[in-house]
């Protein structure tokens, strides 16, 4: 069946102003041409490194950043050419859930008012005491009590405050959630309750989650396919088991020898990578990752390597895969 989500070639080049007329002296590249689908009821991770594009993405499928180009189709529908009113009812299916709860949650507002918002700009809960019911439900939906509605952000921990968010997220029924870093701020020991969370939520709701986050241990469970980016592009989209099981690409390999492992025979060999992650403003011609590769040949420098479909379902970026 046709993907909740098809992402075709999309690219964001934010550009860069410089000198005493702030005249555009470069182009940063933060994503790159960049494709993928996602299926009804599934999760994508997409992990990187901070600057790799993942959350830029993420804005773009949700048009809360302009795409330069390429193609966003939402439930069959084209989500570049959509405005005003089209966009807007579009978007009650698919929400964000963002890395820090507090700064997306207002200070000022009662949970309770917070969650009756969007009821109210989107007209779908008229009645005042329905909308309360709603809300009380929703907060009972994300293992908060319904006289939380009552009190103010700060009264909770980082923790509640995230279910609050994904409380949010949940008022207008959306098929899609775009959840960005959603457990990096918490403490270690909050992350799987609130990844638990999101997980019994998708079965109940057959959620769909594009899950962004920038380290492979977090999202190996949650996700049904893993797509890892560097600089701007997608070098490796898997099965989550093949990926973490049978890595192809030099940077996931990399990646994953820094993940620890319960089983200390089973532990990797660390591959440490040369240098930092270049400007995403000049990236490297050729493979993005020819700089900092083990492996690179001179090809590597010339040529940038398509994502192409190895075993079945397993794609990869590199000319040696
Ligand atoms: Fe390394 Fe070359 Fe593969 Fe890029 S294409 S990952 S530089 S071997
Ligand atoms: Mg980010």
């Amino acid at each position: 069946s046709e993907p909740l989500l098809r992402v075709s070639n999309l690219k964001k080049h934010f550009p860069v102003l410089g000198g005493l007329l702030s005249r555009e002296i470069g182009q940063v590249y933060a994503v790159d041409g960049v494709s993928f689908t996602v299926g009804r009821g599934e999760t994508l991770g997409l992990v990187g490194e901070s600057g790799c594009g993942k959350s830029t993405t993420g804005r773009c499928v949700l048009r809360l950043i302009e795409p330069t180009s390429g193609e966003v189709v939402f439930d069959g529908q084209s989500v570049m050419g959509l405005g005003g009113g089209d966009l807007r009812a579009m978007r009650r299916n698919m929400q964000l859930v963002f890395q820090d709860p507090f700064a997306s949650l207002n200070p000022r507002m009662t949970v309770g008012a917070i969650l009756a918002e969007p009821f109210i700009i989107h007209g779908t809960v008229t009645s005042p005491s329905e909308r309360e019911d709603r809300v009380a439900s929703l907060l009972v939906k994300v293992g908060l009590k319904a006289e939380h509605m009552r009190r103010y952000p700060h009264e909770f921990s980082g923790g509640q405050r995230q279910r609050i968010a994904i409380a949010r997220a949940l008022t207008l029924e959306p098929k899609l959630i775009v959840c960005d870093e959603p457990v990096s701020a918490l403490d270690v020991s909050i992350q799987a309750q609130v990844i638990n969370l999101l997980e019994d939520l998708q079965a109940e709701l057959n959620l769909t989650y594009l899950f962004v986050a920038h380290d492979l241990s977090v999202v190996e469970h949650i996700s049904d396919r893993v797509a890892v980016m560097y600089l701007g592009r997608i070098v490796e989209l898997a099965k989550a088991s093949d990926l973490y099981r049978n890595p192809q690409h030099p940077y996931t390999r990399a990646l994953l020898s820094a993940v620890p492992v319960p089983d200390p025979k089973a532990k990797r060999e660390r591959i440490r990578l040369k240098g930092d992650v270049p400007s995403p403003m000049n990236p490297p011609k050729g493979c993005h990752f020819h700089t900092r590769c083990p492996i690179a040949e001179e090809r590597c420098k010339q040529t940038s390597p398509e994502l192409r479909e190895g075993s079945n379902g397993h794609f990869v970026a590199c000319h040696l895969a």
